[in-house]
């Protein structure tokens, strides 16, 4: 039998010489990836014995620090989906930054648990959430909780909405089937995440009415109007609109102003979701495509996707504090705030969300301000924007591409048409022509489905791209596109 381990043992190491040392290399190690992050291919897919290595059982015994270094960068680091790539413009990923980087690891050191407290990760969150609504205009009165992402900040608004709107102490109750069902409002090119915040509200999906668009993929308001009357004649609740501040799959801006007028005419709480488009008000160039915005009852967006923060970091802002902290105060007399010591202190996130103990994220986001500026993003999200525009003007200019969304923002649908006619055989060369393109690991778009037809998408929320980035891009869609429609593949998507 191997012999106990001394009972004074903890968990920090033995050496702390050589402990610095492998901290030294990580850092050199990292930042050189990042400075050569370029000369890689986008991607590529991860090899089967590394995979099947991850099948290895539970380590019951310690290995030393510099071995399980070594296993994160043979199995780990080699292998991600690219997405702090300069070519990578696939679903809406960030980037991230040395910095935030950096920050990552202090907040990780410090190991603050900002449910609440008095100390002065509470101060720095709550700077970050002040500097967030003076960033995209929205009322310095509103309250605000940093959360994961877009997801978790489209379910705490929605919280808030049905739990003020409910005209009952709902919380308590529960959702009563007795009573008028609550419907919400969409157009039909919401994010997944809301009809999956109204299962969890205990609302129902079938309670998100989702509403035709416009050409232009933007909701129909008239469509909205009728269909908020046809509720109230048939007996249900409406009680929320949620606005899409740059629709996932073409970036479409709905008209903001025109839903806060109607939910003021209607006494519906509006929402946003401007995951990564309410970041365009960075840019004042931008900004008055998002006015009506500043006028929502709560606001989503993400922090790691356009303002290219390390994942995980997102925003909620309620314009309403009261009603925010009603919706999810909750106290415990294990919990009770006091009037002084580690107990006091007058922030309480846990107040405002779900969740109770709560990461230092506040910091890479606190830091990145400061290193960069507001303005620096603003540029990058602006310049992001133009290359959009340029990306749409090559697609034009080659006549075996074609541009299938119009461009409202950051993102590109478009895709290879060569000689080809037949839409299912477009289809089928576009969806292998993807593959390829990831791959070949030359540029990383996504797809979307756009009115029936598949299209590569490029959505452009990155700060290492550059223009000639995109001209590569095109470049090789048309030679992937070109082998491919050679190869008679449009026919077969299976056969290579
Ligand atoms: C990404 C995204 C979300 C979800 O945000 P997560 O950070 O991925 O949880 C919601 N809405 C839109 C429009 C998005 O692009």
């Amino acid at each position: 039998m191997e012999r106990p381990e001394p009972i004074d043992e903890t968990l920090d190491p033995a050496d702390w010489e050589e402990y610095r040392a492998l901290g030294h290399r990580m850092v050199d190690d990292m930042l050189e990836y990042l400075r050569t992050v370029r000369e890689r291919p986008v991607w590529r897919p991860v090899p089967d014995d590394v995979a099947a290595s991850f099948r290895e059982p539970l380590p019951t015994t310690p290995s030393a620090a510099p071995e399980v270094y070594e296993a994160f960068r043979e199995k780990v680091l080699p292998y991600p989906t690219g997405n702090i790539h300069p070519r990578f413009w696939g679903w809406v990923m960030g980037t991230g930054t040395p910095g935030a980087m950096f920050a990552e690891m202090l907040a990780a050191g410090m190991n603050l648990n900002q449910g609440g407290g008095a100390q002065s990760g509470a101060l720095v969150e709550r700077q970050v959430i002040d500097w967030c609504k003076e960033m995209l205009g929205f009322p310095a009165a509103a309250s605000g909780l940093l959360v994961s992402g877009g997801s978790m900040a489209n379910l705490v608004g929605m919280t808030v909405a049905r739990n003020s709107r409910a005209g009952y102490d709902l919380r308590s109750e529960g959702v009563d089937p007795g009573r008028r069902r609550l419907v919400a409002y969409a157009s039909r090119e919401v994010h997944s995440s809301v009809p999956k915040a109204m299962e969890l509200l205990g609302l129902g999906r079938k309670a998100l009415r989702e509403l035709p668009v416009l050409a232009d993929d933007t909701i129909d308001l008239a469509a909205l109007g009728s269909a908020i009357a046809a509720d109230r004649a048939a007996g249900h609740e409406p009680f929320l609109v949620v606005g899409c501040a740059g629709t996932v799959s073409t970036g479409a801006l709905d008209p903001l102003d025109g839903l806060a007028d109607l939910c003021a005419a209607e006494g519906l709480w509006f929402h946003v979701d401007g995951a990564f488009g309410a970041l365009a008000a960075l840019a004042p160039e931008l900004r008055p495509r998002l006015k009506g915005m500043e006028r929502a009852d709560s606001l989503a967006f993400d922090l790691h996707k356009w303002m290219s923060l390390p994942y995980e970091i997102g925003c909620a802002l309620v314009k309403d504090p009261d009603l925010h902290r009603r919706a999810f105060s909750l106290t415990p007399d294990y919990l009770e705030h006091t009037p002084r010591g580690i107990g006091g202190g007058e922030l309480w996130f846990s107040d405002y969300g779900v969740e109770l103990s709560r990461g230092f994220r506040a910091l890479k986001a606190w830091m990145a301000l400061k290193e960069h500026g507001a303005a620096r993003f603003g540029r990058i999200v602006l310049r992001n924007v133009e290359q959009a525009r340029l990306l749409e003007a090559l697609v034009k200019a080659e006549p075996a591409l074609e541009l299938l969304a119009p461009v409202s923002l950051n993102i590109v649908c478009f895709r290879y048409r060569g000689g080809l006619a037949d839409e299912v055989a477009l289809d089928a060369l576009n969806r292998e022509l993807l593959l390829r393109l990831h791959e070949g690991g030359v540029a990383a778009p996504s797809y979307a489905t756009v009115r029936g037809r598949y299209a590569l998408r490029a959505c452009i929320t990155n700060h290492r791209t550059r223009d000639e980035d995109l001209v590569v891009f095109c470049r090789e869609t048309v030679r992937l596109g070109r082998g491919l429609e050679a190869e008679g593949a449009g026919g077969d998507p299976s056969t290579p």
